[in-house]
């Protein structure tokens, strides 16, 4: 079913690229070799369940592949990043926090009854790191991952070339490895995920704030504990890093999100405790930068994902099973 991933698109028919955000929906029409001939954006009806989120998709979709001066022309293939936990061989999202009532949802059938074109659906942060992967610091990186560190943690893995779904499309979850056994409860329901202590979310509640940028303001201010809170999610998150880089032998990781907006200390705090979980030799083979992509990296991603091919790497040997 999913082998449409692998088709030229018809000539005329655009790729159109979406990124299902918390707070934003973009749609991008893309013309054949990759560049975005026409955008679009809306607020996502987050709280208003999955039926009114795929009309406004449907909408978006259609005021990109349309211009005021040509006939509409239906896409060849629409691809979506989704924040949360997808099935890419069946298109059903299981879960997505920030998206109210979004539980097995079947997003891939809705989305294609509705466009009249096959359809794409993958987790967001895999979009992501195909796009850094791709056009982004992890060119020519055989072995990657990118991580965003934002109100969530999100990480796509790209090993020996592919992006790596593991068994079910749920593979490249950093942000719940579990760190501090009985520590901070995560929205995933386990306790001391590295998401709960050194995303967004985790940081401002370990400090009693509203906001991650509320606790740098006032350690920037000189508040001792907010500065302890924010190295510890730095250091923390450092160790889990070079656990990742020891387990995968990366060749390179490429980290974004607005948490690095702490400034310079956050980050060197991170790099500096990736010795405290990696070995040297591994470690002196992977570079760890500033992620190049900053925006566009949804809909890039997703454009990406039109050259990645049939699934791989991932599929069970007996995947026929799964599929009656
Ligand atoms: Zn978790």
């Amino acid at each position: 079913m999913i082998d449409h991933q692998a088709e030229m698109p018809p000539h005329g028919s655009p790729v159109v690229g979406i990124d299902l955000g918390g707070t934003w929906l973009r749609a991008a029409a893309f013309d054949p070799a990759g560049s975005i001939v026409r955008r679009g954006r809306v607020t996502t009806d987050r709280d208003a369940g999955p039926s009114r989120v795929v009309d406004q998709i449907v909408a978006l979709v259609c005021e990109v592949v349309v211009s005021p001066t040509e006939a509409a022309a239906a896409p060849s293939v629409a691809v979506i990043g989704v924040p949360g936990t997808v099935d890419p061989r069946s298109g059903v999202v299981h879960a997505a926090a920030n998206l109210a009532e979004w539980k097995e949802v079947p997003l891939r059938q809705m989305l294609e009854a509705q466009l009249g074109c096959p359809c794409v659906v993958e987790n967001d942060a895999n979009v992501a790191a195909l796009a850094e992967y791709r056009r982004g610091t992890g060119r020519g990186v055989a072995n990657f991952a990118y991580i965003t560190v934002s109100t969530g943690i999100g990480a796509g893995l790209i090993l020996d070339n592919h992006l790596y779904r593991g068994s079910v499309g749920g593979a490249g979850e950093f942000g719940h490895i579990v760190t501090i056994p009985d520590g901070p409860l995560c929205h995933c329901g386990n306790r001391g995920c590295i998401n709960a202590i050194a995303s967004g979310d985790g940081i401002a509640s370990a400090a009693g704030a509203e906001s991650a940028e509320e606790v740098v303001r006032a350690a920037a201010a000189g508040d001792a504990k907010s500065q302890g809170v924010l190295d510890a999610a730095a250091r923390y998150l450092g160790i889990a890093l070079g656990g990742l880089i020891n387990l995968l032998a990366l060749n390179a990781v490429a980290l974004g999100g607005g948490v690095f907006g702490a400034g310079d200390s956050f980050w060197n705090v991170m790099v500096a405790a990736v010795a405290e979980g990696s070995f040297p030799a591994t470690r002196a083979h992977c570079r760890i930068r500033r992620a190049e992509l900053t925006s566009d990296l949804g809909l890039l991603g997703a454009f990406e994902l039109t050259r990645e091919g049939p699934l791989t790497g991932g599929e069970d040997r007996g995947a026929s099973g799964s599929e009656a």
